[in-house]
């Protein structure tokens, strides 16, 4: 049985320094959880940085987006064996910022999850609904063509997770019901299933959308919740560590 996994997704925060003073104050926080996995995905800029600052300790390297290429003229791309030679060890892939502000289609993101498992990275697998494909009863269609299209071809489980992020719960304070949560989790499950058989019980299926040391505990033992994908509550050390410390805050 698989650890559960909790992931700080920075996006474009943090200059070095403040990647580093956060690292001062949340890995002795963090220090004795041996029972899940921490990951943090910061910017490139940082990524040695705080690579360098997390080495020997609990918490796994995480890259934000990776191009399908390893090499070539690709103008501020960085490829997948360049972040792997940094220490990385999962790759968030198809996230729903980069789907809608650096237009990446299916297609792309499959490209993207193949090139990162070529260099033996594992994958955070973004999948999700807009509000309006919820409000036109599309959640379920979109997931299953988001996860057929984007796993096309790929037959290694082992180097999967899915992030289940509602795209109108990310960052907006909206957070999904625990039921909405667990049928699109069961959904996302018997996919799988239908894809890798029984090897997909080794695919964890995280939650992403304003997670908070508040909400965390509800979302944490909501039924198939593997691990969650944490936007801004993972910028502030302290209240990331109640998140990955979940059965202790509030
Ligand atoms: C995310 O960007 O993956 C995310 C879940 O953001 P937030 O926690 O801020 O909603």
């Amino acid at each position: 049985m698989f650890k559960k996994f909790i992931v700080a997704n920075w996006k474009m925060h943090k200059t070095i320094k403040e990647a580093l003073l956060f690292l001062e104050q949340f890995i002795p926080l963090v220090k004795d959880v041996d029972d899940r996995e921490i990951g943090i995905a910061p910017t490139f800029l940082c990524i040695e940085s705080v690579g360098k600052a997390i080495k020997n300790t609990n918490i796994k390297l995480c890259a934000q987006n990776a191009f399908y290429k390893n090499e070539g003229a690709y103008t501020g791309e960085i490829s997948p064996s360049m972040l792997k030679d940094c220490g990385v060890e999962y790759v968030i892939i198809g996230h729903s910022e980069r789907r809608k502000y650096f237009f990446e289609s299916d297609e792309i993101i499959n490209k993207k999850i193949r090139a990162c498992i070529k260099e033996e990275m594992k994958v955070i697998f973004c999948i999700g609904e807009t509000l309006e494909e919820r409000q036109n009863n599309k959640t379920f269609d979109i997931l299953k063509s988001q996860i057929i299209m984007g796993l096309k071809d790929i037959d290694m489980p082992d180097f999967i997770n899915i992030a289940y992020e509602p795209v109108w719960a990310i960052g907006t304070g909206v957070v999904a019901t625990e039921s909405q949560i667990k049928e699109a989790h069961i959904f996302i499950k018997e996919q799988i299933k239908n894809l890798y058989g029984d090897s997909a019980d080794k695919i964890r299926v995280l939650y992403g959308g304003s997670v908070t040391p508040e909400n965390i505990k509800s979302i944490m033992t909501t039924e198939n919740v593997d691990g969650v994908l944490v936007g801004g509550a993972s910028l502030d050390a302290l209240k990331f560590s109640k998140i990955v410390k979940y059965e202790k805050s509030i």
